[in-house]
């Protein structure tokens, strides 16, 4: 192995950018070229692919979202494009590529392995926390930390106010970053989609908690509720109660900019220094991950088939706390 690539896919994420700099660093550090793609999959395709030292990474460890940018690329979803992409990185003599994204960033690294050879290491870059064969997704803890943020900034006006609010957090299929969201903010109640939300029954608590005092209430609606987005859920709640004016705030995109956390830096660096030495190593279809205290490789499936879920005990602890 002599040269090797490294791309930012699929959403971007706090801590992408520390990522990228362990990666050219450690490429450098181990004697190899290394280069970089610029627009994930579509940038393979289009041959956007530019050799990277060392220096050219100085200065972005503390920059949210990803200097490489990212794509979602269709094209590379179809034998030709990966063909075309394979072809693309040939022409350089590059033999191996790590992918930064969430799993489908990992199916399509696992094709163009197999299809044409190149060596392909998978690091999890995601806010959502959902992957498998990882703790921690590089991206979450920043997430997690502004999201709690807003809940506590909404928390002064609530209170201030004696209000209802609904806040959105981002995660369309997985519920992971409201849920500890919502318990590091002091929700009043947390809307997941693992877990079906009865509205009638958040009325009656909420009315309950009234009764028991409480002047204001913060309820998180993770984006994919099974009951719909937070203004579909305080639509309902208005119309069936007297809580006539809830205010609905969707953290959104917010969460996923911004400085990265200290966790989310080391944990990057950590796993694309890693990901760089599984290459040196012959290592291909793997990806990078923590396990407690340490480091570990899995093959890419992992990410898929074993997904990351919130502890089904956090419901009870978010219940109790809620009392
Ligand atoms: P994420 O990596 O964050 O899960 P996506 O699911 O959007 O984001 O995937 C990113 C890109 O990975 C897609 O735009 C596509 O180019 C590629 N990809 C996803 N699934 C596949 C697949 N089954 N086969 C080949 N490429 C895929």
């Amino acid at each position: 192995m002599k040269r090797i690539a490294v791309l930012t896919s699929g959403g971007d994420s706090p801590g992408m950018n520390a990522a990228i700099r362990a990666v050219v660093r450690a490429a450098t550090y181990h004697d190899l070229g290394v280069y970089a793609v610029d627009r994930g999959y579509q940038g393979l395709i289009e041959n956007r692919i530019r050799p990277m030292s060392a220096r050219d990474v100085g200065g972005i460890i503390n920059r949210g979202g990803t200097i490489l940018r990212t794509a979602r690329c269709k094209a590379f979803m179809e034998t030709e494009g990966r063909a075309q992409a394979a072809a693309n990185l040939k022409s350089h003599s590059i033999e191996g590529l790590v992918v930064i994204g969430g799993d489908g960033s990992y199916r399509g690294a696992q094709a163009l392995d197999a299809e044409h050879g190149i060596r392909c290491i998978g690091l999890p870059g995601t806010i959502d926390n959902d992957i498998g064969g990882t703790d921690y997704t590089i991206g979450y803890d920043t997430a997690l930390n502004i999201a709690v943020e807003a809940i506590d900034r909404i928390r002064d006006t609530a209170e201030s106010h004696e209000r209802l609010f609904f806040i959105e957090v981002m995660g369309r299929d997985s519920g992971y970053l409201s849920m500890m969201s919502g318990i590091a903010g002091g929700a009043e109640e947390i809307l997941v989609p693992e877990t079906p939300t009865d509205i009638p029954a958040l009325v009656e608590k909420l009315q309950h908690d009234r009764r028991k005092g409480k002047r204001s209430s913060i309820i998180v609606v993770a984006e994919g509720d099974d009951a719909g987005r937070a203004i579909d859920v305080a639509h309902m709640v208005s119309e069936t109660s007297e809580f006539k004016d809830p205010r609905v705030v969707v953290i959104g995109h917010l969460q996923r900019g911004g400085t990265p956390t200290a966790f989310d830096r080391i944990l990057a660096s950590r796993l694309g220094i890693r990901a760089v030495e599984a290459l040196v190593q012959g290592e291909t279809g793997k990806m990078v991950g923590i396990h407690g205290k340490s480091v570990v490789l899995h093959p890419l499936e992992e990410a898929w088939t074993n997904r990351t879920l919130f502890d089904p005990s956090l419901i009870q602890v978010a219940h109790v706390l809620a009392t």
